[in-house]
């Protein structure tokens, strides 16, 4: 069963979080699709989302606390008002654009499997890596296992090359299921790929060995397009 993850990162209203949220929602009812979805919106468009079962709502990012003082921040008591338990942590531009260090995405990581969140793991590394080769470039990906227990059974990892991100370049087929039958021969969790997924290439990713489904920022934004990839992937 493949699993599809939409990550709104800072885009779509309160107001089009639940329009969305809605039509995805009869779609998969109407549908009757068992694929695992799930949608990461801001956290200003969290709410109490009536959902099929298959349908989850997480959030991106959330500090490692309950409540306290935090400026900016949210933690678990303003989660809770939304039932939500799922959490996506080690996004690349939480990383590289925010500065997240490992220290600082270990402590959160631990935080909420304590919690028993389910945590989308993501992890990917740069074009200078990457050009570097395999060896490097999973040299590079294991570092950001430091401290991070892999066998939590609430676990899914994303392998999202940075420079896959936002910028249409995909990896090539190859690339994916190199990584990917690295990755999973030593860790055995779901494993999603990231990085430009669209309605046009979102089956032949998803059917590499050792994908397990997908991540997906900008082609997941419009309703249509996401319903149009779940499609696309429902049998897999
Ligand atoms: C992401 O944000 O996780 C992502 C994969 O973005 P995009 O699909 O836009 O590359």
């Amino acid at each position: 069963m493949a699993i599809i993850a939409s990550n709104f990162k800072t885009n779509h209203t309160r107001k089009s979080t639940a329009t969305f949220i809605e039509e995805l929602n009869s779609f998969l009812d109407e549908k009757s699709i068992s694929s695992d979805v799930y949608v990461f919106p801001t956290a200003t468009s969290l709410d109490e989302f009536n959902t099929v079962s298959n349908l989850t709502l997480g959030v991106q990012n959330a500090y490692a606390t309950a409540k306290g003082s935090f400026t900016g921040e949210i933690g678990t008591e303003q989660l809770d008002e939304f039932g939500i338990k799922t959490i996506l942590i080690g996004h690349s531009e939480r990383r590289h654009i925010l500065k997240e260090s490992q220290e600082e995405i270990t402590k959160k990581f631990n935080f909420y499997k304590e919690l028993g969140y389910t945590i989308i793991y993501c992890i990917g590394e740069p074009l200078e890596v990457k050009e570097q080769g395999l060896e490097k470039t999973l040299e590079y990906l294991y570092e950001q296992f430091v401290g991070i227990d892999t066998n939590y059974e609430n676990l899914i990892l994303a392998y999202e090359p940075v420079w896959a991100i936002g910028t249409g370049v995909t990896a090539t087929n190859n690339d994916i299921k190199a990584v990917h039958s690295a990755i999973k021969q030593k860790i055995s969790k779901p494993l999603l790929y990231g990085g430009s997924v669209k309605v046009a290439n979102v089956r032949e990713i998803c059917s590499i060995d050792g994908v397990d489904g997908t991540l997906i920022g900008t082609a997941s934004w419009v309703v249509e397009d996401f319903k149009q990839i779940i499609e696309n992937t429902k049998d897999l």
